[in-house]
C-alpha cells in the first residue's frame, strides 16, 4: 500500500460499527472499527482511533516525510479508541501526536484517552508513549491544523459525542460516525399521548432548531460520512441506542444537498451482501427522490482523491 497516494485524499481504514468483524463474509466492506485518514499537503489528520488506526500506524513507520499528525476523536467508546494502544508512532521518539475530542480541558481529554491503558486493562500505560503528545483545545470554536480548518458539533449518541466539519483543499468533509437521526422523533412518538400543547410546541421548536443547525454543519458539504448502522427491522429493536437506520441517513443527506454520501459505521453482524443490498436500496430511494446526490458504501482501503 502506498503511504501518500495523492497530494490530497481521504482514505478509509475502519468502517465497522461497535466491534471489529474480521469474518471472511465481511471483508469486501472491511472488519476494522472507525478510522479515516485525511491527508493534504504534507499534513495528516485522522478521524477516530478504532482498530483501523493500527495498520495506518504501521504504514506511517515506513516513510520519512512526516513526523507529526493529529487525531480527532468523536467520543470515547471502545470502537473509537481501541486502536490507540497499538498505534506505533505514539511510542516512537521524534513523532508528535496531537489529540482532540470531547472534554472541557486538555486534561479531561488526556484522562479519557489514558484510562483504557491503565492496569489491569492494558500492560503498559500512556507514559510509554515516547512521542511528544499534545491534547488540543479549540480556539473560539475552531481548530486550525496546517491546511485543515475544523469545527465540531454535538450529535445524538450516548454521552457527549462530536461530529466534525473539516475544510481542506477546497473541499468540505463532514464526519459523523455515530448519530441517531430519529432520536427526537422517537421521543415524541413514545410520549405524544401524555404531552400537552405547550410541550408539543417546545419539542417542535427543538426539532426546527436541530434542522437549522444540521443544515448549517452540512452547508455545501462535498463529502458526508455518516452512521448507517441498521436496517429498518433492527432499528425498531434498537431505538435509543444512538445509531441510525440507513434510510434516515440517506433522506437526511439528500435533504441537506450533500454531494457524496458514504454509508459508515455499518453493523458488525451484516455481511458484505447485506450491505450491498442496503446500498442498492439507498440508490433506489435517491433515484425516486430525483436527488443528484451520489451514495457509496464506505469500504476499508478505498481512497478518495480531494483534488
Ligand atoms: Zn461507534
Ligand atoms: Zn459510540
Amino acid at each position: 500500500m502506498t503511504t501518500f497516494p495523492h497530494d490530497a485524499y481521504l482514505r478509509f481504514w475502519g468502517v465497522r460499527g461497535s466491534y471489529p468483524a474480521p469474518f471472511a463474509s465481511h471483508l469486501k466492506v472491511g472488519g476494522n472499527t472507525s478510522c479515516v485518514e485525511i491527508y493534504a499537503g504534507g499534513h495528516l489528520l485522522i478521524c477516530d482511533g478504532g482498530t483501523g488506526i493500527i495498520p495506518l500506524g504501521s504504514l506511517l513507520m515506513g516513510q520519512t516525510q512526516i513526523r507529526e499528525l493529529s487525531i480527532l476523536l468523536t467520543h470515547y467508546h471502545w470502537d473509537h479508541i481501541s486502536g490507540l494502544p497499538f498505534f506505533v508512532p505514539a511510542f516512537v521518539p521524534g513523532w508528535k501526536v496531537n489529540f482532540f475530542g470531547p472534554g472541557n480541558t486538555p486534561e479531561e481529554i488526556e484522562k479519557r484517552i489514558s484510562g483504557q491503558m491503565q492496569s489491569p486493562y492494558f500492560p503498559v500505560e500512556v507514559e510509554t508513549w515516547l512521542a511528544s503528545i499534545q491534547y488540543l483545545q479549540m480556539d473560539k470554536g475552531k481548530l486550525t491544523l496546517g491546511p485543515f480548518s475544523i469545527t465540531h458539533f454535538n450529535v445524538h449518541h450516548p454521552g457527549t459525542t462530536y461530529g466534525y466539519r473539516i475544510e481542506v483543499a477546497g473541499k468540505t468533509i463532514v464526519y459523523v460516525s455515530d448519530n441517531e437521526l430519529s432520536f427526537i422523533d422517537q421521543n415524541i412518538r413514545a410520549r405524544a399521548a401524555e404531552m400537552d400543547t405547550q410541550e408539543l410546541q417546545l419539542i417542535e421548536a427543538m426539532q426546527a432548531e436541530e434542522r437549522d443547525s444540521a443544515l448549517q454543519y452540512l452547508h455545501q458539504a462535498d463529502i458526508f460520512i455518516h452512521d448507517a448502522q441498521y436496517t429498518t427491522a433492527d432499528y425498531e429493536k434498537k431505538r435509543g441506542w444512538g445509531h441510525s437506520c440507513y434510510i434516515d441517513t440517506v433522506n437526511f443527506a439528500a435533504d441537506a444537498g450533500v454531494k457524496d454520501l458514504y454509508l459508515f459505521h455499518v453493523d458488525p453482524n451484516y455481511p458484505d451482501l447485506k450491505i450491498e443490498d442496503l446500498h442498492g436500496d439507498s440508490l433506489r430511494i435517491i433515484a425516486q427522490r430525483q436527488s443528484p446526490m451520489r451514495c457509496h458504501i464506505a469500504r476499508e482501503g478505498s481512497i478518495i482523491p480531494l483534488v
